[in-house]
């Protein structure tokens, strides 16, 4: 599975704690993360990870042109809800990309652990379906 990881400035030590507590299942997909957070868990976890742009200078889009072409299977990313982000706009159009193509999202760390296990047990072997059908078609 292709599974992007992003985080807000004030979670990426989150994230660096959970891509830590399950690199061993992480390991096993291709990961994706915008600039800074992909730094940081290569740099605390050894895995391998395909950087994008800062989240600010364009990660985010990067991230959401994949899954508009139905290449990403999984999104986790922990936002700060507390803090105003200059590329806000980039990050509600993220969120409804995987809206519109139903991937799978944790917006934080509650969620992403059941998705993370989820992933683990096979829950989401639908996406190889769905990802085989790259046929989009707007009706309206
Ligand atoms: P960053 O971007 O990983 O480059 O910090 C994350 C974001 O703020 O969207």
């Amino acid at each position: 599975m292709n599974i992007a990881l992003i985080a807000h400035d004030k979670k990426k030590n989150d994230m660096i704690r959970f891509a830590t507590a399950y690199s061993e299942i992480l390991k096993n997909h291709k990961l994706f993360a915008t600039g800074t957070t992909g730094l940081k868990i290569m740099e605390a976890t050894g895995l391998e990870i395909h950087r994008f742009q800062s989240g600010p200078l364009g990660g985010d889009q990067e991230i959401g042109a994949m899954i508009a072409n139905n290449k990403m299977d999984m999104v986790i990313f922990f936002r700060d809800p507390l803090t105003a982000q200059p590329h806000e706009p980039d990050v509600t159009a993220l969120i409804r990309l995987c809206d519109v193509y139903e991937v799978p999202l944790a917006t934080n760390m509650g969620t992403g652990e059941v998705l993370i296990k989820g992933l683990q047990r096979g829950d989401i072997s639908w996406r190889n379906i769905v990802r085989g059908n790259t046929e989009n078609t707007i009706t309206d």
